[in-house]
This record gives structure tokens, sequence and C-alpha cells, in this order.
């Protein structure tokens, strides 16, 4: 069966996935769905012996039609290769009573990596596929984790040029060491005066600069996207979310058919929705917790019914969940109007013209498959010193707050069910808050990383990876600043225009 995208504004349908992943965005604004969601033709029992290559075949093979096998293995093979420092690109790891889906063994030690190295071979693909003749230019608003993940799967990938823009005091002291040393004769990178939302918004208008577009084919490029909009990214992880049941399987953690839980750290919307189509396609899943931390509109939208993004943007130390907009949720928000492009578009213009819109009544049945909690920053760090304290497990701040949240779906449930948190980026990441969490320290704010970074091994005893150590005699590359609304000029000068 052949799966085709829609757009989730109705402007343009039967859009074959190739053609989906090469544009990035639909024409009228709207994020590409499939037209009818597949479902798993294996058996859950058959995972048990699936390693996590085969597992991602037999999950996007569903979704991504118009690849051929030797294609989309071939994509596979790339992606999950060495780049990742454990046998089979993922790790599920238990302490105390909770799971963590490790998600971090790439080579920008965060989630996005799972993605993000699959994401240039099925779009390089798909440049040959649909005989493109334009340099895709991969323009890409960050807060921390994708621009480097983007950057690393980019780089020197003939036919394609990346610019990443990042919120310049929004993200952490290694994640901007790790984009200002990023070598790659296509890369640019550019920290932008304004916070990620500033950064992402004005991509977006960037994308629709009908003029700009133009400009840009006649000098023979075409822009993509490499955000989590994308159904590039969206597809390979839903595979994780099926690996880990294989697993769970296989240890005896669970027999076939079981249902259990997902906590996702959540800010874009990505992760969370891949773990729902997931379910959609035939996972047993009974709740997908959407953990936030202090920027708790997705908290409040799940309690109210209503989206507003009016309201403070707080800095917290899991900077990729600082996010007020979160575009992915236009996905569910589709299925929740029952497959609605007029009324999903109305919603979105309210978004995008007062900051916020409010469902139906009768829209809040989606709610079901999830449920939407919140951990302040003190209860973020105080559960990575517990967590820490109980099993000698540490985990980094993203994750904290997802198994904060998880504790206290648990307790407000009363839920059996074995629950998965998702482990989104290794503790080394985000080194100083991760230490100040465990010994309740502040790490001043001029100290050396790499110290922070050596005493966390101290604690933690997990080895330093080389995303970390190759960090040290790395030189800058890129020092461009801008202001929010010079950053189109930034891309024009980039792209010699
Ligand atoms: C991007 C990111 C998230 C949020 O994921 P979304 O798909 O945007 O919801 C959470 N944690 C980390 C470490 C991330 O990099």
């Amino acid at each position: 069966m052949d799966i085709l995208y829609k757009s989730t504004r109705g402007g343009e349908e039967n859009v074959p996935a190739s053609l989906a992943v090469l544009k990035g965005l639909c024409d009228d604004g709207g994020l590409f769905v499939p037209m009818k969601m597949p479902e798993f033709d294996f058996t859950l029992s058959e995972l048990k012996d699936m390693d996590y290559k085969t597992t991602a075949y037999r999950v996007m093979r569903l979704l991504l039609t118009d690849y051929s096998e030797e294609e989309l293995k071939s994509c596979i093979e790339r992606a999950y290769d060495e780049k990742f420092d454990v046998p089979d690109a993922v790790e599920l790891k238990k302490a105390g009573d909770q799971y963590f889906l490790e998600l971090f063994h790439g080579k920008t030690i965060a989630f996005k990596d799972m993605a993000l190295s699959m994401l240039p071979h099925l779009m390089t693909t798909a440049i040959k596929k649909n005989k493109a003749d334009k340099e895709v230019v991969i323009l890409t608003a960050t807060s921390g984790d994708t621009g480097k993940a983007a950057l690393e799967g980019f780089c020197d990938v003939p036919g394609t040029r990346i610019i990443v823009f990042y919120p310049k005091d929004g993200v952490s002291k290694i994640q901007k060491l790790q984009m200002v040393t990023q070598k790659g004769g296509n890369t640019k990178v550019v920290a932008v005066k304004g916070n990620f939302d500033d950064c992402q918004s004005m991509v977006k208008s960037i994308f629709n600069d009908r003029e700009l577009s133009e400009e840009m084919a006649q000098k023979g490029f075409a822009f993509s996207s490499a955000n989590s909009i994308n159904i590039g990214r969206l597809v390979p992880q839903i595979v994780y979310y099926v690996y880990a049941y294989g697993r769970l399987l296989a240890d005896g953690a669970i027999k076939e058919g079981e249902r259990i839980v997902f906590t996702v750290p959540t800010g874009n919307f990505g992760n969370i929705l891949a773990g729902y189509y997931a379910k959609l396609m035939g996972l047993p899943v009974s709740k997908l917790v959407c953990a936030s931390n202090d920027n708790k509109v997705l908290y409040d939208f799940f309690e109210t019914g209503i989206y507003d993004k009016n309201r403070e943007f707080v800095l917290t130390c899991s900077p990729s969940m600082d996010i007020l907009v979160s575009s992915n949720l236009e996905r569910l928000i589709y299925m929740m109007t029952g497959c609605d492009s007029k009324k999903t578009g109305e919603l979105m213009r309210g978004l995008s013209e007062k900051g916020r819109y409010e469902i139906s009544e009768d829209m809040k049945a989606g709610y079901k498959d999830f449920a939407g909690f919140y951990a302040a920053e003190d209860e973020a760090l105080d559960t990575i010193k517990k967590i820490y304290e109980k099993t000698g497990y540490v985990i980094d701040t993203h994750t904290a707050v997802a198994a904060a949240c998880d504790h206290k779906y648990r307790e407000q449930s009363g839920s059996r069910d074995l629950s998965v948190v998702i482990s989104t980026a290794s503790p080394y990441k985000f080194a100083a808050d991760v230490l100040y969490g465990i010994t309740g320290k502040r790490v001043p704010d001029d100290e050396d990383v790499f110290k922070v970074t050596d005493e966390l091994y101290a604690l933690s005893k997990t080895k330093l990876p080389p995303a970390v150590t190759g960090l040290k005699d790395a030189p800058i590359l890129h020092d461009t600043v801008c202001e929010k609304n010079e950053m189109k000029e930034a891309v024009r000068k980039s792209l010699g225009l």
C-alpha cells in the first residue's frame, strides 16, 4: 500500500514521502501528514529478535513507501553505523522503578542524532528520486541540540548547504562550543540576539518569503528544513519506541500486548508525536506523558484546551525544552479535529495572529492518549539527585523533567503500567547543571567546562564521550552574531545572493 502525504491545512495532497521529505514544510504553511496511518505488518513478538536496524527498516518502510528496499536499507546502514557508541544505537537501562531509553549515543550526545543521522540520507536519496536540480539549503533554528545534530548530519553532504541559527544566550556552554567549532565547507552557524521562538518564527517567515524563494530558485537553490516538522525526522523517531517494546519483551519485563507508558521530555512535540504515531500503528501504549519544564504551555493546553504562548519565556536548565510554540502539535490538532484542514488552519491562524487558540469540547476526546505534567526547575534538579543517590545512575536535566513527571503521573493516576522515560541527552551535555543538582553547589559561570565534565565523571563513572573530549582543542570556526531582523540578510549573504 502506498502512503501519500497531505498538508494539515489542506493546500496539498497526494504527495509522495520523498517529496515531502524534500520540501519539509507545505506551501500553505501546514505540515505533511500521512493521508492514512499504516499498521504494523509484523507481530509484537517478532520484535524480540530484531536489532535496531531491522526494526528501523520494518517500521520506516510502512511510511516511506516510495523509497525502494535497497534505498531505505542503504539509508539505515549509513545512519546507524559506528557513529553510535553502543552496538545497537540506543540502550534501555533500568534505574529504581523506571526504565530509561537512552537516545544519546550518537555524535552530538542528544536524541536529535537518532533522526538527523538519517535525514540527510533520506534527503539526498529524495533529490535523486525527484531529479531535483537545485542545491538544497537546510535552514534551521535550534534551541541547542537540533542545530549541532543537523550540522553533523549534513556536513559535506554533496548537493546540500546548511545554515543554523541559535539563540545567543539560550544554549549550554557545551552546546555552543559544539556549534561554533563545526567543520565542513557547506556549514554556516549564526548566533541570534533573541530566544529560540524568535529564531524559529523568523526561520518560518524566511521559508515563506516568496520573493526570496524566487531569487534563490534563479540561483539554483531551494530551501528545506531539518527541523522536527520534516517527516524525514518524525518517521525515524517512531523506531525507538517500537524497538524499546521489543527489548522489554525480550527481557521478560512485559508480556506480549501489555500496554506501557512512555514519558517524554517535550519541547517542539516531535518526539512524543512519534510515540503517538507508533501507538496508532499498533504499539500497545497506555499513555504518553507529555513532560514540560517551567515553560508549561503544553501542560496548560492539556489542562484547559487553550494554547496560549503569550507569557514570559523562562530560561531553564533544560534549554532544549524552552519553547513556547510547539510546531508539531499542529499534527495532533489536525487529528483532534477529525482531519479537518479548514479548522486546523483557523486555529493555527489564531496562533500566528494572536498567539493563542482554544479547541472545542468535542476535540478534547483526542486528549485520551496523553497526560500533561510539568516539573519546575527545583523539582528536576532534585530528581537528578534522588535518582543518583538511590541508584548511582546519572540523568541529564531534560530527562530529569520527564522522570519527575513520570512519578507524578503514576502517583496521580495510580497506573501500574511499566513506564519508560525517554532519555534525550547525555548528562555531559549539561554537566554544570547536573553537577549542581547532585551536589547542591552552583558551578561558577566562568568555570572551565572540561573541569566540570571531569568532576561529573568522578561521580558517574560513565566514560566521557568523544563528543566532549573532541571539543578541547577544536578551533572556533563560526563567530557571526546578528539581530533577529538581520537573519534574512545573513541567509542571503551566506548564499552569495
Ligand atoms: C529537542 C530536545 C527535546 C524536545 O524534543 P521535541 O521533539 O522538540 O519535543 C528534549 N530534550 C532534548 C535533550 C532535546 O534535544
